[in-house]
């Protein structure tokens, strides 16, 4: 994907500073060279790309840093602060409301995947559980209802159209009445395009979003145009309201960098993007993924820091998917050590910075906090069993001295005890991927594509709720030391 090909050059560029042996100004004007290079090859704006290497060059003072590894992660962080403002539109975007009627009103030109992107949508929300439909008022291009008919019938979403009334208004105003009274959650209308901005467009657009009174305009825009999108997105807020972005095709084209940051600078939300035909190919837009592997560099000293490749009896372990209590302990010391864990998890790749807020990083440490004094009242014979779980349920007394010894629940220490079940699973299936621990080095041989598989089989192995909890801060751990070797390959 080209985002990540703009990924991949944005941290070689930083990686430069790694390899310098002093940070001097040249050092420092070479790397923004190379960032800018990248930016303006994606087609982002050339004043916007100078605007960033302004606010980096004015945001460091390197007479007044300290040296090492301190100077070049302040460079690394103000180049990513940057980076994130380049596409951040700063505006919250609107979200449906349960148990409600919600109305989404799709607009944009033709051929943009207007038609495709509500299936998407709608796809994406049934699949969370929301009662979902879909209208097509879409009279303007012949087989219109049979695209968005044969999409819906696919995904089973119920759907709405005419092959005889002509007046896109009174589909809209049909559909919308029907389903409403059916209580439906998610009600999507998909409307006309056409090839440029016409007057008799917007007039239609204006016509069916006055009848069904939506409660969100999405306007949908292809991003191979780039930085042309900022005129585009212009003209449709001026004539609409509207109030959210999905931006498309963000797969094939080089233009994507151009096209999230003109969308931005516009101060439109950007909800979702675009990236493939397939009703998959679709994903919540976060300011992250664009610059997803920015602030790796700073990650990987921080993990280099552990010293984790010198714990060989912890890797021999791993590779023969071994994992104890005592070093799911060790992996919590570890994780505490590395510092705030929103900041680590929102440098790992698929985790955003929203991942987890500041009332949830508090829970978290505690949780982490209250499961080692559980741990600390085992002795070492329950600590070292290859099996700790099946000695604590061969004898439920264990249970209990554990929980008197650190006065907690026995449910506690049985969750616990759960908690460590699925990670030995999951340290087991590692071992299990071909080639990942051979010879010592923990994913010599980890191509990208494995390293997808790995992610989805640990996130498939977690409830949701005990990802969100703690089970994430050691996926992301895992992750971490995984992408680590990865990055080092490349
Ligand atoms: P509409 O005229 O705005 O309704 O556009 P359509 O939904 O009919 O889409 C036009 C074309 O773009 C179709 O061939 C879609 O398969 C294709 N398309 C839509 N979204 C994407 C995307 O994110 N990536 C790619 N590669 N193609 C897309
Ligand atoms: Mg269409």
């Amino acid at each position: 994907m080209v985002l990540a090909d703009l990924g991949r050059k944005i941290t070689s560029a930083l990686r430069s500073l790694s390899n310098a042996t002093i940070i001097n100004e040249e050092v420092l004007n070479a790397m923004l060279k190379e960032v800018c290079a990248a930016l303006l090859e994606a087609d982002v704006n050339i004043k916007l790309v100078k605007q960033l290497r302004e606010n980096v060059k004015s945001a460091i003072d390197l007479e007044e840093m300290a040296s090492g590894l301190n100077k070049r992660r302040m460079i690394q962080h103000a180049v990513f602060k940057e980076l994130v403002k380049l596409v951040d539109p700063g505006v919250k975007a609107w979200t449906p409301t349960k148990g409600k009627n919600n109305v989404i009103m799709f607009v944009g030109l033709q051929g943009s995947g207007k038609t495709t992107t509500c299936s998407k949508l709608a796809y994406y929300y049934q699949r969370k559980g929301w009662k979902t439909c879909l209208i097509c008022a879409d009279t303007f291009r012949a087989g219109a209802f049979d695209q968005l008919k044969q999409n819906a019938t696919k995904a089973r979403i119920p759907f709405y159209g005419s092959y005889t009334e002509m007046d896109p208004v009174v589909i809209a105003s049909e559909g919308v009445e029907k389903f409403k009274g059916e209580n439906f959650e998610i009600i999507i209308v998909d409307t006309s395009g056409r090839h440029k901005q016409e007057d008799s467009l917007f007039e239609e657009m204006l016509q069916v979003s006055n009848a069904v009174q939506p409660d969100n305009i999405v306007y949908v825009m292809d991003a191979s145009i780039g930085q042309a999108c900022e005129s585009q997105a212009k003209a449709f807020k001026d004539k609409v309201d509207v109030a959210s972005v999905i931006v498309t095709k963000l797969d094939g084209h080089a233009k994507g960098g151009g096209a999230l940051s003109a969308v931005a600078a516009t101060r439109s939300p950007i909800i979702f993007i675009g990236t493939g035909e397939h009703i998959d190919d679709f994903e919540p837009f976060k300011t992250q993924p664009f610059i997803r592997m920015g602030d790796i560099e700073g990650l990987i000293d921080r993990v280099n820091e552990l010293k984790l490749d010198d714990n060989e009896e912890l890797i021999d372990k791993l590779k023969h998917g071994q994992f104890t209590l005592r070093d799911m302990y060790e992996q919590f010391q570890n994780i505490m050590k590395m510092g705030p864990f929103g900041q680590i998890m929102g440098m790992i790749p698929g985790f955003g910075t929203d991942f987890m807020s500041k009332g949830n990083e508090q829970e978290s440490m505690s949780r982490l906090k209250k499961l080692m004094t559980i741990m600390d009242s085992m002795n070492d014979q329950e600590l070292d069993s290859k099996d700790g779980a099946k000695l604590f349920s061969k004898q439920p007394n264990r249970i209990q001295r554990v929980a008197r010894g650190s006065g907690v629940a026995t449910r506690d220490v049985q969750e616990l005890l759960t908690q460590y079940t699925k990670f030995a699973q999951m340290v087991k299936k590692m071992g299990g991927i071909k080639g990942l621990f051979k010879g010592g080095d923990m994913s010599k041989n980890v191509n990208p594509s494995q390293m997808a598989k790995l992610n989805q089989q640990m996130a498939k192995m977690m409830d949701p709720r005990v990802l969100h909890h703690m089970g994430c801060l050691f996926l992301g751990f895992v992750n971490l030391i995984l992408f680590q070797k990865f990055m080092c390959q490349i």
